[in-house]
């Protein structure tokens, strides 16, 4: 006869089958998130639709509406929401002119400045509500001078007319964009002696292969009349607020001298014009013809480098305001760890219809909260809480992002596991990924659960890698998108996925639905995909008993890095020796983490672990989550404190270009031109304080005291 005892343990044996049986695995829950039975064109492009319907720049009554859809949206997947409300300064155009004046007897041209609505565009009744083209933060004043051409206005490019002979102080300066972020743009012609700085699109590089003549709507191509607006500031968040947030109830501010000392808005006015334009321009320049890599297409006329003897008469004002912007935050609270975060980010905002930048992104977020809603429908929850942020303002410099950041910096740097960002989901075909790197591996694991859009018979991951055996996955902390706080910032592992080929209306009136229904995505397969990748990376990382995050692609970095810094150094009397023994101590705590994990998953003992020892688990993925913000410093990078990041931040002459070892790579620059003991020796230090960085993660990996 069985006694009493026996019988409980018989029927809390059976009660505990069934708990199992009914509650299906995680791994269900993620086949079924990216399955065709989840996933919906339809209202993915229902939501790119409604999203563009009208122009939605930062702080307007449009992006306020855009906000309470996506809030809505939201709530009616069971994620609770709210607006998180910044007053931040913004600036908009109040009067802008342009006047070409010739040699007499040629007459003078004055500009219209405008982008032209084309016959039979769906778009033309909103039309006056596109934002007239200016550059954000710009400096208001008027400049008049010579006009110069100076190619992409790098900072080589300078060098090269130095080299020959040209000065361009006291001219205007017309650059052509497309190889380095406008804001350095505008520093580089400052730095060099301008007065004001025009910015076109050369049909070269925005134009068609080969100069073709058709262009949007009947090509993908920028309309010779189109305008890329954007910013031209070169910090992140609100200028008047450097590191701490612009609460909406009042806060600290810098004054307009204060913003302008600290050196990242602009001190002379600038423009953005359109490609015919630019090249009326061009024809009223003399002077040498340009080198045969400065030239435009074959049908430009030859472009000289000047200055004059065309003088450019500009003006610009701004308005200065201080404007209310929201965020849209949503949380769907973990029921295990609600205190481990997931955040996938977007922005909202955009400088017209924004249907690649950022719209795109923000169908997908929308299309991700929907299945997860439906998951919960099916008895799923996260184990971790998954939050959804919607970021205002992001067009201006990362506003909204850095705002929320700065305000909840210590929650964050205590509680997030990885930030995913989109910023702007689709503008054609093939997929691209930008991490952190001990998030390669989940992203390209997830690629590889997914199909390509553009070809049925294979996975996102087979086209993505194509012949090589390993993907091309590209570094954040360009400081170019919203994961800019949270990475460079805090030092919280990060990523950026989109698919994308080429974009050339970006930032123009003509990124509209039409655009992206002819051309960026015409399936909306693109978008699916998009979203399955993201949410099943955000999935991984919500609902796994051990982070899927794994070092060992961090450590190959960081030895790639150090090599071609010995390569640079090899002439210098620099010792990168306690670089490469950090990066070794690394090496090494990356295999003992590996191991216990190993060792914990062949035993399947973390089902036991999170029943008797759940702190055991806590502690293995805390030094997971925490080693990416031992590489951050306190003091940051030398001059820019707010990039606390020491592996990744942007480099000090380009936005757009990211670098390892950005704080090593300032010196450098620095000690090439300067060539003293004392720069030399600022190298060496900016080299130990790396090593110290990375000594401080692998103690965190390896979890012991010294
Ligand atoms: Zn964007």
């Amino acid at each position: 006869m069985l006694s009493s005892k026996m019988i409980m343990i018989v029927i809390a044996a059976i009660a505990l089958c069934f708990i199992f049986t009914a509650t299906p695995p995680k791994s269900y829950y993620h086949s079924l998130f990216i399955s065709p039975s989840l996933s919906n064109n339809a209202s993915i492009s229902r939501h790119l639709y409604t999203l563009t319907r009208r122009p939605h720049l930062a702080a307007t009554e449009a992006n306020a509406e855009a906000a309470l859809y996506v809030l809505s949206t939201f709530s009616n997947n069971q994620i609770k929401s709210h607006l998180a409300e910044y007053a931040v300064l913004l600036t908009y155009p109040d009067s802008r002119s342009m006047t070409l004046i010739r040699p007499s007897p040629e007459p003078s041209t004055t500009f219209s400045l405008r982008q032209e609505v084309y016959e039979g565009d769906p778009y033309a009744d909103v039309a006056d509500q596109v934002v007239p083209t200016f550059h954000a933060y710009a400096k208001s004043g008027t400049a008049k001078g010579p006009v110069a051409y100076v190619n992409y206005g790098r900072v080589e490019d300078y060098t090269t007319l130095n080299e020959i002979g040209i000065n361009v102080s006291g001219a205007i300066v017309l650059a052509r964009y497309g190889k380095i972020f406008r804001g350095d743009i505008v520093e580089n012609a400052y730095n060099a002696g301008a007065t004001g700085v025009l910015i076109y699109t050369d049909r070269k590089d925005y134009g068609g292969a080969g100069g073709d003549t058709k262009w949007f709507p009947d090509d993908r191509w920028m309309p010779p009349s189109g305008v890329q607006v954007g910013t031209v500031y070169n910090g992140a968040g609100d200028p008047t607020t450097p590191g701490w947030p612009s609460t909406i109830e009042g806060c600290e501010r810098l004054s307009r001298d204060e913003v302008e000392k600290r050196g990242d808005v602009p001190l002379i006015p600038s423009l953005p014009i359109s490609g015919t334009d630019g090249e009326e321009i061009l024809r009223s320049i003399g002077g040498m013809v340009a080198n045969n890599d400065w030239q435009g297409d074959k049908y430009a006329p030859v472009y000289r480098v000047g200055p004059g003897p065309g003088i450019i008469d500009l003006s610009y004002k701004a308005k200065e305001v201080i404007s209310k912007i929201q965020n849209v935050i949503g949380i769907l609270e973990g029921a295990e760890e609600p205190d481990r975060y997931v955040i996938l980010g977007n922005h909202r905002d955009a400088w017209t219809f924004g249907a690649v930048d950022p719209s795109s992104g923000t169908a997908a977020l929308l299309e991700v909260a929907e299945r997860l809603g439906k998951l919960q429908k099916e008895g799923w929850k996260p184990r971790r809480s998954i939050i959804f942020c919607n970021w205002d303002a992001e067009e201006y410099g990362l506003v909204g992002s850095t705002e929320w950041v700065e305000e909840n910096r210590e929650m964050l740097a205590s509680k997030v596991v990885a930030y995913l960002n989109v910023d702007y989901a689709v503008d054609g075909p093939g997929f691209k990924a930008y991490a952190t790197p001990q998030l390669d591996q989940l992203i390209i694991e997830a690629t590889k659960r997914v199909q390509d859009p553009d070809n049925s018979s294979q996975t996102v991951y087979q086209s993505w890698v194509k012949n090589m055996t390993y993907p091309e996955m590209g570094r954040l902390g360009d400081g170019q998108s919203d994961d800019a706080a949270f990475l460079i910032h805090v030092g919280i592992p990060a990523a950026d996925i989109c698919f994308a080929n080429r974009y050339p209306v970006y930032h123009s009136m003509y990124d509209d639905f039409v655009w992206m229904s002819n051309f960026g995505d015409p399936m909306f397969s693109r978008h699916v995909a998009a979203a399955s990748i993201w949410g099943l990376v955000a999935l991984r990382l919500a609902n796994e008993e051990i982070l899927p995050l794994n070092y060992d692609s961090y450590v190959y970095e960081l030895q790639k890095g150090a090599e071609d810094l010995d390569s640079t150094l090899s002439n210098q009397s620099i010792s990168l020796i306690p670089l490469f023994k950090s990066i070794e101590n690394m090496k090494r705590a990356t295999k003992q983490i590996n191991d216990e994990i190993k060792d914990i998953k062949d035993k399947k003992s973390w089902v036991f672990m999170w029943k008797k020892q759940p702190w055991k688990l806590r502690e293995i993925n805390d030094r997971l989550m925490m080693a990416e913000r031992a590489l951050t410093d306190k003091e940051g990078l030398s001059g820019r404190p707010w990039y606390k990041h020491l592996i990744y931040a942007p480099s000090k002459h380009n936005n757009y270009g990211s670098k390892c070892f950005p704080g090593i790579d300032d010196a450098i620059q620095n000690a090439e031109r300067l060539n003293t003991e004392d720069s030399w020796n600022l190298v060496q230090h900016e080299i130990w304080r790396v090593s110290r960085a990375v000594t401080q993660a692998s103690l965190v990996l390896r979890g012991g005291l010294t």
